[in-house]
């Protein structure tokens, strides 16, 4: 009867929207005891919006401008808001996005950066009075980059991103599972505990680099855990894969589903508790 309840398993999992890359893994999701769940995109919408801008409007444009070349969440929300704000773009002739903290461009000889902390430390932009700017964005949630141009800093956008309606219901669920729920993030500590805060989530590890988040994941294995990562980007691919379950987000991007064991259509992330009910049901029918 194992085949047939696996099959039978896999296919009520499916109906649900939940796809199961193979019936092995539903044995895999049964023995799960944590899962490490991304920000954006994941436990958020993705769909960030700006919310604030400090800068006169030269900064705006070569701002705007300057992350039209990015394909960041972040970028999209500042292209749209000047967009918006009827700003002309500008022609950039060098631009290069810097994992896990930021963007360089060069706009008619003039250097911009935008980013975090780490992006202008880096570069040492004095930043002036902005700290107690940027502590009031985060604790409320926001992401705020800071711009430099020619290495003086010249403006603060924040944006926002609102958490998914059921992403609170499914974290309760998880918990009610006896799983211990994590959240993930290259953000900020600041943003990412507003954020975990709104969905009931009490671990945090945040200003992760994309590179080293599956090493994350493999901490959490080393304490000897059954780990699930749930993410939808192409940063959360090598995190998928060393993950005993990878589970992607169904509106993420395609290399998130590549790298998955299943994908939740629709990002609906209710369907990650109900995944794991349904595999205690099949284990349960074969033993
Ligand atoms: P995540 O997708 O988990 O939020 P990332 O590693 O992509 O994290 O980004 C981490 C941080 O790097 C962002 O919170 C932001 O401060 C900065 N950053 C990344 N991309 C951009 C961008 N295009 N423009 C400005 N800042 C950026
Ligand atoms: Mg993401």
């Amino acid at each position: 009867a194992t085949p047939t309840s696996i099959m039978v398993g896999t296919g009520k999992a499916a109906e649900n929207g939940i796809l199961f890359k193979g019936g092995e893994h539903l044995e895999g999701t049964h023995q799960l005891q944590a899962i490490v769940l991304d920000k954006t995109g994941t436990i958020t919408k993705g769909k960030p919006e700006v919310t604030d801008f400090s800068g006169d409007e030269e900064t705006l444009q070569l701002l705007a401008s300057a992350e039209k070349g990015s394909e960041h969440p972040l970028a999209e929300a500042i292209v749209t808001y000047a967009t918006e704000n009827e700003i002309d773009f500008v022609d950039v002739d060098d631009f290069s996005a810097i994992p896990g903290h930021g963007i360089e461009a060069t706009i008619s000889g003039k250097h911009i950066l935008v980013g975090n902390r780490k992006l202008m430390q880096k570069h040492q932009i004095v930043l002036e009075d902005s700290e107690e700017k940027l502590v009031d964005y985060e604790t409320n949630g926001k992401t705020a980059m800071l711009i430099a141009i020619d290495g003086k800093l010249r403006g603060i956008v924040a944006v926002a991103d609102t958490i998914k309606e059921t992403a609170p219901e499914a974290i309760k669920h998880l918990k009610e599972l006896g799983i211990e729920v994590i959240m993930l993030t290259g953000d900020n500590e600041r943003t990412a505990q507003a954020i975990a805060k709104q969905v009931g989530i009490d671990q945090v590890i945040a200003q992760v680099l994309p590179e080293e988040k599956s090493d994350k994941v493999k901490e959490i294995q080393s304490q000897g855990k059954k780990v699930a990562m749930v993410g939808d980007g192409v940063n959360d691919a090598p995190a998928l894969v060393t993950a005993d379950i990878g589970i992607a987000i169904g509106t993420g991007t395609e290399v998130a589903i590549e790298a998955a064991d299943i994908t939740i259509l629709g990002g609906e992330l209710l369907l990650i508790p109900k995944a794991i009910k349904i595999s205690h049901a099949t284990i349960r029918n074969i033993r």
